[in-house]
């Protein structure tokens, strides 16, 4: 009989900046240890309009092309509707298209990832507190 649990915790992540890229590998995998599940898969959600989530390598240089492919594709006051009542509508649309949610495989009782991927929050509207849930659900 296979029996499934679902063990959730919610992190708070202050940023700083406008745009931020902020590796939340290390809460994510310690929810996991924390949930004692062994098998099954982990969701990260961000209960925000105005921030992402990415799984990618975390390294200066690209994390810096992150926020360039971010600044040219979703512009900044690119002439958008919303900016007559807030300042933001790029910071809507990449958390849009980007997305405000991710699975991850639990395996052996640890997140399944490559050796270069770890998971990102993506600030689009900062600095502001942000919320990660994360729920693993397994056996
Ligand atoms: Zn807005």
């Amino acid at each position: 009989v296979l029996v499934l649990r679902i063990y959730s915790e919610e992190v708070s992540v202050k940023t700083e900046r406008r745009f931020q890229v902020v590796n939340i590998t290390g809460y994510v995998e310690e929810v996991v240890r924390k949930s004692k599940i062994v098998e099954g898969f982990c969701l990260i959600f961000v209960p925000h309009a105005t921030a992402a989530l990415i799984i990618n390598e975390y390294e200066p240089r690209i994390v810096s092309d992150y926020i360039k492919w971010i600044t040219e594709v979703f512009k900044p006051g690119g002439g958008w509707r919303h900016d007559e009542i807030d300042d933001n509508a790029h910071a809507h649309i990449a958390s849009s298209v980007i997305g405000t949610n991710r699975f991850m495989p639990v395996r052996g009782g640890s997140l399944a990832r490559g050796a270069w991927q770890e998971v990102m929050l993506v600030e689009l509207d900062g600095p502001r507190t942000r919320r990660v849930l994360i729920q693993v659900v397994g056996e």
